[in-house]
């Protein structure tokens, strides 16, 4: 990575920290949040939000995850007041979206999925005009602080459309925080990104994290919440389905795959193989499935060298996330069509 995409730390918003009380309460708090759009023309009532609790904890990187129409953006912009809630209740770092609606859309940023930035501007006006949006007074601005600390300050008066798309992204996440919130919302922000400028982000991310900022990641990249996220929530058709800390919801799947690849062609599966659940994959290899917890591989070898194999090459793979997503999702399909 570049040095210019280091992060700097941003000046705390004092406004916030200040009327904090005395047990923080979580960076987002979501309590039987549900949302239905209204019919129009063709469509029907659709159940966007379906009764969600969800809590995030303060500085967690936390991962909204699923896949597109699961109603990942509809949460996020209720949190953000840009969507209306039919019922429930959202707090954001301790302020109820409806009671303290001026807190709770201070201490929020949303950078949105679409690079919408106005090419005939410069950086440096597109930040004086979206603090200017949120009603943050020139005095109290930190323009050039933000610039900088996203690595944009020698671009500053450079017009807009002369920026790459890294950049570009980067100036979105710093429109974001003109107002310095303390949770960062980032909406898909590698959807139809190129792998480099993917990896560049996910690093990026993660420093801002490290200096203190609430990252709230919407995806539906599997890999993206895997590898980035330390909490991961799964949402689908609606429903939050499973939050937890990735590697304990990568823990709940304790399956693994044995590939053995023999020393000669294989007309039939060795009877003794076949009380361990043996697959014949090719001509010479094997496929196993079992339960680390069950530790089967010294049996599983001792079986096959007992058959007067041997053993030339083997491979191994644990369940990820997308086994993790498709079982729930799967469950989740079943249950609604028992209904
Ligand atoms: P995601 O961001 O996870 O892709 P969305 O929150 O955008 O999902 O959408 C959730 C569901 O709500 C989808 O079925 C979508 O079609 C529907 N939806 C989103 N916005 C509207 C709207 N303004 N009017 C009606 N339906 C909507
Ligand atoms: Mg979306």
């Amino acid at each position: 990575m570049s040095s210019v995409m280091t992060a700097q730390p941003l000046p705390e918003p004092a406004d916030i920290h200040e009327t904090l009380p005395e047990a923080a309460p979580p960076a987002v708090a979501l309590r039987g949040l549900s949302k239905t759009y209204k019919a129009s023309g063709k469509t029907g009532e659709k159940h966007a939000l379906i009764d969600v609790d969800l809590t995030i904890p303060r500085g967690s990187l936390f991962g909204l995850l699923g896949p597109n129409g699961a109603g990942k953006s509809t949460m996020i912009n209720i949190m953000a007041g840009l969507v209306n809630k039919t019922s429930g209740t959202a707090n954001i770092w301790g302020y109820d979206i409806d009671r303290d609606q001026r807190q709770s859309r201070a201490a929020i940023g949303v950078v949105p999925q679409e690079l919408n930035i106005d090419p005939f501007f410069t950086p440096f006006e597109l930040l004086e005009l979206q603090a200017g949006l949120f009603g943050v007074p020139p005095a109290e601005r930190i323009t050039t602080e933000i610039l900088s600390a996203l690595g944009l300050a020698d671009k500053a008066r450079a017009y807009a459309r002369t920026l790459s798309g890294g950049m570009r992204r980067r100036l979105m996440v710093a429109k974001a925080m003109v107002h310095r919130p303390p949770v960062l919302v980032l909406d898909e922000p590698t959807a139809g990104v190129d792998i480099e400028l993917r990896q560049q982000l996910w690093a990026y991310v993660r420093e801002l994290n490290d200096l203190g900022t609430t990252v709230l990641l919407t995806t539906h990249y599997l890999e993206e919440a895997e590898e980035l996220c330390d909490e991961i929530a799964i949402i689908n058709h609606g429903r939050v389905i499973a939050c937890d800390r990735t590697e304990d919801l990568l823990a709940r799947i304790d399956s693994k795959e044995l590939i053995l690849t023999v020393d000669r062609d294989l007309a039939v599966l060795p009877p003794n193989l076949v009380a361990f659940g043996a697959e014949q994959v090719g001509a010479r290899r094997l496929l196993f499935r079992y339960h680390a917890s069950d530790s089967p591989v010294q049996g599983i070898l001792d079986a096959v060298s007992g058959a007067g194999l041997q053993v030339c090459d083997m491979t191994s793979e644990e369940a990820d996330l997308e086994d993790i997503f498709l079982q729930l999702t799967r469950g989740a399909h079943n249950e609604s069509s028992r209904r």
